[in-house]
């Protein structure tokens, strides 16, 4: 599949839903380590338009920790207050 009708497909899922990085990948079948790089570019494209990207930012379920400053889209390993590993993933909807 070219990356441009692949992008296209997961804004058009974004648009109707909001999902995670995981759920991303099974609905439109690439890896999920590569969703971020699609997210980004599609998040720049979004810039010249009326419709934004928005993340909800990764949070964590020990703690419940949240990953604000993050500026990249990846899936945080550790909570840097508790030590814990139990991440709920980032979610991404666009409006
Ligand atoms: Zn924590």
């Amino acid at each position: 599949m070219r990356q441009g009708s692949l992008r296209q497909q997961i804004m058009d899922l974004l648009g109707q839903e909001e999902m995670n990085s995981l759920q991303i990948s099974q609905a439109v079948g690439v890896a999920e380590k590569d969703v971020a790089s699609h997210l980004e570019h599609i998040s720049r494209t979004l810039a010249r338009t009326a419709r934004t990207l928005s993340i909800e930012p990764p949070a964590c379920l020990g703690c419940g920790y949240i990953f604000k400053e993050r500026k990249r889209l990846q899936r945080p390993g550790r909570c840097p207050r508790c030590k814990g590993s139990h991440i709920r993933m980032a979610t991404y909807r666009i409006s």
